[in-house]
């Protein structure tokens, strides 16, 4: 969907690559009716339908059945009619038709967990698994870290995908890979063809605070203008110490640049690597996190009130450019 008006260079938005970060979803759906810049923006709210769509959907579509689902030995039960690629006793990973799923006891960030780190072990280790799931994806329960009367399996969490070369991380991954899936070649061509002047995706993190990711330190600037704009609807703001308890093992990937503002960067993949990440060729590019321990009203109306002043701050820097370039010209 688009907004604003048609100057150049565009602003791009993008939301829900992780299924569970609602508030992102909603927010960029907000943002599409309240925005007001004269510069062109599209936006792309919903980067997983899949997870969107949620387990038990994608489970009954599969099976041709309704099903009734309570906890992970319901599911595991079912998977078991499947094509069983990988079982524990707390972790069952079964094919039914194209997808696979997934599942392990809802607790906390599972599905995080699994695409981030058990999945990518799993195929790692072990070759005939890895083979299988090759070009598939692996729908998950959603996270129950914050779980406001939600039941994990009427929505997704992080959904896996493994690339044909054996690669496996969720849909925020994979922007500087070949074997990437259409859920990041939709938004990498898009990125491609917009050569946005400045990229806001829109995600959820820990606490009950609102932080920033930069994309790299170019970005900084505009991630504190966004806090100024969080921090004025009330917004609290996140710091370094109330974070690393939740980012547990990936706290040695992240920098603290101060007021909220985080760069994140991972051994083993390259900066283009996530959505952000890939669009920082083309201008400044970040990404939200207010934090899911908050109510989702609270989140969109951080997200909203941070992104809008982003905007206001990145315009006449971006004016200010346009005019020096014609003179130059
Ligand atoms: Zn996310």
């Amino acid at each position: 969907m688009e907004a604003g008006g048609d100057r150049l260079p565009a602003i791009l938005l993008t939301a829900g690559s992780h299924a569970d970060e609602v508030a992102g979803i909603f927010s960029a759906l907000r943002l599409a009716q309240e925005l007001k810049t004269d510069h062109r923006v599209v936006i792309m709210p919903l980067r997983d339908p899949l997870g969107w769509r949620g387990f038990r959907a994608s489970l009954e579509d599969a099976l041709d059945s309704n099903l009734t689902i309570t906890s992970h030995d319901t599911v595991a039960a079912i998977l078991r009619s499947g094509d069983v690629l990988w079982e524990e006793t707390d972790f069952i990973l079964a094919q039914i038709g194209e997808l696979v799923f997934a599942s392990t006891p809802a607790v906390g960030w599972h599905s995080s967990n699994l695409a981030r780190r058990r999945i990518p072990r799993l195929v790692l280790e072990h070759p005939e698994v890895r083979t299988r799931l090759a070009g598939r994806r692996i729908i998950m329960p959603g996270n129950v870290g914050y779980q406001e009367d939600r039941n994990p399996y009427d929505w997704g969490g992080h959904t896996a995908y493994v690339g044909v070369s054996g690669y496996a991380a969720q849909f925020n991954r994979f922007f500087d890979r070949d074997d990437a899936p259409i859920e990041v070649t939709v938004p990498r061509s898009l990125a491609t063809e917009l050569r946005p002047g400045l990229t806001i995706d829109l995600h959820e993190g820990f606490s009950n605070r609102y932080y920033v990711f930069a994309t790299t330190e170019a970005s900084r600037d505009l991630c504190t203008a966004m806090i100024a704009g969080v921090r004025a609807v009330g917004g609290p703001i996140a710091s370094f110490g109330d974070l690393a308890p939740s980012w547990g093992e990936s706290v040695s990937n992240i920098t603290d640049l101060g007021d909220g503002v985080f760069l994140l960067a991972e051994p083993g993949t390259t900066s283009a690597a996530t959505f952000a990440g890939f669009c920082a060729q083309y201008g400044p590019s970040l990404t939200t996190e207010p934090g899911m321990e908050a109510s989702v009203a609270q989140r969109v109306d951080w997200i909203v009130a941070g992104v809008q002043e982003t905007i206001r701050r990145w315009e006449p820097t971006n004016a200010q450019k346009a005019k020096t370039e014609r003179k130059d010209s």
